[in-house]
């Protein structure tokens, strides 16, 4: 493989540069996940999405990738963004709302909507991170570095909580260019402050209450975490005092990401993050996303409709994470038909070679090779997906422009495809049999689920009961399921 540097935007050093590992060869990535008080948006998802495609490049490379992706389920407050722990907590105020009554309390919500995140995740064909942990799970590492900051003189308690002292931060300000604070300071002008703290610009670590829906024991009393603190301890947690590359929404950057590299370097006296990535919002049909303008979309709403997964995803990562992404329905119509491309294209290969080899071996010297490559090196350019997508397709063009394909042709083709989707994820779902039915029911056939019947048709090959093997593989055809063989055991697809 031809040795590449991996670039990509950083929001630290504001420029493009390659993305390096302390270990060489493998990446340790941070990127915030969702607050789960409710259905997560397309626009998050294209977040995600791209964290998604920082991993796939990884892999692609070589690389090994351990990736946290987190979790917030307690802590983050309706008015973070515009000022410190200010607000009510967004899962107690989900709770209260008319889609809160069907809970029994906070943690039954949190579960819910965790769930639910987790479903949509699959739906759009994102990998596992390596690790998705829960803010509530690690309460007493969180504790732990409080003490640890107050212990350093980086953080003091007042009656109402305990507060980082941006005073005692030099750098604080570094990523986000609010050095003189006076965003943050603007941000706050109109709330109510705790006349305790010392700064207004300093950040709550712990709130005291005892009244929170969720509240944990601690050396200031009963309370909860700020929502900053999470991110810090997990990242380090998981991955080590200082980490590769940290991403996330840009609306993250400040106060979040700051605040993150507040408590980290303070900790730890060492950079938190060495590359920093944000991504850049949807709009929809030309607006902001919103409920009021009826443009909000949840990936749930577009599948339910009848959306392809796959086209969603192809729609959403169409435009570079760093540019704006204006997401009308005509685009989702347009990767309809693209992904659409995928599958003819594989009927074909299916045509000459009986089955979709998952194995096909590399087509050195075929035209193939080098148009997956020009794509590789497309994504290797700061994600440049848009010129990605265009040589997965020039690679269709290739393989549709022949009336017959060749048996060399059908297993480069096969060869492109399965590297294409192991890049790009938009030609065939990695989660291919398990069922995003609306009740969260697995999907049955004649009484059956598709397990149930994979098993039945292993145990008949076994038998060499053959005929019985094929009637089941050809009563699931007829219902639209499809079986795969693939090396690591038998997978399906819904068309
Ligand atoms: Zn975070």
């Amino acid at each position: 493989m031809v040795e590449r540097s991996f670039k990509l935007y950083d929001s630290l050093s504001r420029t493009i540069k390659p993305l390096e590992t302390i270990e060489p060869g493998h990446l340790r990535f941070y990127s915030c996940g969702p607050t789960v008080y409710s259905y997560a948006h397309i626009g998050n998802f294209r977040t995600f999405l791209s964290a998604d495609l920082v991993c796939r490049t990884a892999k692609a490379l070589g690389w090994k990738v351990t990736y946290v992706s987190n979790i917030t389920d307690v802590g983050h407050l309706t008015q973070d963004d515009q000022a410190d722990a200010a607000g009510e907590d967004k899962m107690a105020a989900a709770l209260k709302s008319k889609e809160g009554e069907s809970f029994a309390n906070v943690w039954d919500l949190a579960r819910y909507y965790g769930q639910k995140f987790e479903e949509d995740w699959r739906t759009l064909n994102l990998q596992e991170p390596t690790v998705r942990p829960r803010a509530t799970e690690h309460m007493r590492e969180q504790i732990i570095a409080v003490q640890n900051l107050i212990e350093q003189g980086h953080a003091y308690e007042t009656p109402s909580g305990v507060y980082f002292n941006v005073e005692s931060f030099p750098d604080y300000g570094k990523l986000s260019g609010n050095r003189d604070r006076q965003n943050l300071q603007n941000a706050v002008r109109d709330v109510v402050q705790d006349e305790n703290k010392r700064q207004q610009a300093d950040f709550a670590l712990w709130k005291k209450d005892e009244k929170h829906l969720m509240q944990w024991f601690s050396p200031w009393g009963w309370g909860f975490p700020g929502w900053h603190i999470e991110c810090s301890v997990m990242a380090r947690m998981y991955l080590g005092d200082t980490i590769d590359l940290h991403g996330g929404g840009e609306d993250l950057k400040f106060p979040h990401h700051e605040c993150e590299i507040a408590q980290s370097e303070c900790a730890t006296h060492k950079p938190f993050a060495n590359h920093w990535m944000h991504v850049t919002f949807l709009q929809v049909e030309g607006e902001k996303m919103s409920k009021s303008l009826g443009n909000f979309f949840t990936v749930r709403d577009l599948v339910n409709e009848g959306h392809d997964p796959l086209a969603l995803r192809y729609a959403l990562i169409s435009v570079p994470y760093g540019r704006p992404l204006n997401f009308t329905m005509q685009t989702l119509k347009d990767a309809a038909g693209n992904v659409g491309r995928f599958r003819e294209v594989e009927r074909r290969i299916e045509a000459v070679l009986g089955e979709l080899p998952t194995d096909a071996p590399l087509p050195e010297g075929h035209s193939l090779e080098r148009v997956y490559h020009e794509a590789l090196d497309a994504m290797c350019e700061d994600l440049n997906t848009s010129v990605a997508i265009a040589k997965a397709l020039e690679g269709m063009k290739i393989l549709l422009r022949q009336a017959d394909l060749t048996r060399d042709d059908a297993v480069a083709g096969a060869w492109f495809l399965k590297a294409i989707n192991d890049l790009l994820g938009i030609v065939r779902s990695d989660y291919a049999g398990i069922s995003s039915e609306e009740d969260g029911s697995p999907l049955q056939v004649e009484g059956k689920t598709i397990e149930e019947w994979i098993e039945a048709r292993a145990s008949a090959k076994k038998n060499r009961d053959f005929a019985e093997a094929d009637r089941i593989r050809d009563l699931l055809n007829e219902k639209g399921i499809e079986l795969r063989d693939t090396p690591q055991g038998v997978t399906w697809i819904k068309r």
